[in-house]
């Protein structure tokens, strides 16, 4: 049996191997605190929960369109309208299995032996293994603690050159909870200008999780870089709905039609019942999505607090998401250190900021899409662990 050279080139995400043995020390009878996987920890809305039954219940069984169905990528629309105020056409939305698909599609719509991929670091780690699945060569841009994990323009402008194909952006970030500053993004779609080969993949999975009361800044709101920008959102993060497996991308009209083969090519479309439930979270009550922000923004301030009391520990404020990403050099640890003995000795499950890339050394990631008690109980298991 011989396998393809190009998967010995995929990576994977670490959330789910700390996942497994976090789970694992569980069935061993450990008690685990898991601030290590990104989900929210709430439930699904019950209208968006009844929509789906109700689906199902009329009918909804078949095949959808590969691209989605019509009054959802309607829906889509809309919503982007009403908040971002951009106007988008329902056809360059393609939904999918889950904000990865966006991102491994776009990857590899662009990504070719010869072409350059920029994408952040410490970043989502499936930007880096799709680039080097698909041929590209990554190009890292560094995000420093200093600027709060912002990206500078200058910084991401001057690592662009001829072959560069994909530039990848993420605000809110993971694994860092940065937000990038209005002024920054301003003066990347102006740099840009001067870039046409450059296409924007933007990843803004976690706009709505935003806690300055700055609003989100969406990359398809600059007309002179619109139609190079490839969005990527979807429900996961907003509506508790990690499991539905639904998300879009917004394509420019150019590419809209290869991202749907490579849909036709591997899942065919998203279960349509998801889909139903889909419209009904956009159009429906928006409360719970509040509810959950403002949950988060306040175990957001009592583990910022409580990271920073750590000894050698210090942790800049987080802007958005639910992950704040503190500095542990002065525990002499290094970051898998770290987490593998928060893990096994404290039963507190992180990950390390080297599975975000090379410039997460150093750093730990937390989830705080935790109950305010476990996130309690979390800081004094590694407090006690810190004070040995
Ligand atoms: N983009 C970022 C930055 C993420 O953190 C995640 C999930 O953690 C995704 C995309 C993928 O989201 P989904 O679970 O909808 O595939």
């Amino acid at each position: 049996m011989t396998l393809a050279a190009r998967i010995s080139r995929l990576g994977t995400e670490s959330a789910f191997t700390v996942l497994a043995r976090a789970e694992a020390l569980r069935a061993a009878g450990r008690s685990v605190i898991n601030l290590g996987i990104g989900q929210p920890d709430f439930a699904t809305p019950d209208h968006v929960v009844e929509a789906a039954v109700r689906a199902l219940h009329d009918g909804h069984h078949g095949y959808t369109p590969a691209n989605g169905i019509l009054p959802l990528r309607e829906a889509v629309a809309a919503d982007l309208a009403a908040r971002q105020g951009v106007e988008i056409d329902p056809d360059c939305v393609l939904i999918v299995p889950g904000g990865k698909v966006t991102m491994f599609f776009a990857i590899l719509m662009a990504g070719e032996p010869g072409a350059e991929i920029l994408y952040p670091d410490p970043g989502f780690p499936i930007y880096r293994s799709a680039i080097e699945f698909s041929g590209a060569t990554p190009v890292p841009i560094p995000l420093r603690e200093e600027t709060g994990f912002a990206f500078s323009a200058d910084e991401v402008l001057s690592r662009i050159t001829p072959a560069t194909r994909l530039l990848i952006v993420n605000s809110p970030g993971n694994p860092t909870g940065g937000v990038v500053p209005r002024a920054e993004i301003d003066r990347l779609a102006a740099g840009l200008e001067a870039h046409p080969q450059v296409t924007i993949l933007s990843d803004e999975i976690y706009s709505r999780l935003i806690y300055s009361g700055e609003p989100h800044t969406c990359l398809l709101a600059y007309p002179a870089i619109r139609d190079r920008v490839i969005l990527l959102d979807g429900w996961s993060k907003s509506y508790a709905m990690t499991g539905w497996r639904l998300g879009y991308g917004v394509w420019p009209a150019a590419w809209v039609e290869g991202a749907t083969r490579l849909a036709i090519n591997s899942f065919s479309c998203v279960n349509a019942a998801s889909q139903w439930a889909g419209i009904v979270a956009l159009e429906g009550p928006q409360g719970s999505v509040e509810e959950m922000r403002i949950a988060f923004d306040e175990r957001r301030r009592v583990i910022l607090a409580a990271l920073n009391k750590l000894p050698g520990v210090s942790c800049v404020e987080p802007w958005g998401a639910f992950y704040a990403m503190p500095n542990i050099t002065g525990t002499g640890m290094t970051a898998r250190e770290a987490e593998y003995r928060l893990l096994e000795e404290a039963g507190v499950a992180t990950i390390a900021g080297t599975s975000f890339g090379e410039h997460g050394e150093g750093h730990l990631r937390f989830s705080y899409a935790a109950s305010l008690d476990d996130i309690a109980e979390a800081m004094t298991r590694i407090e006690a662990l810190l004070a040995c």
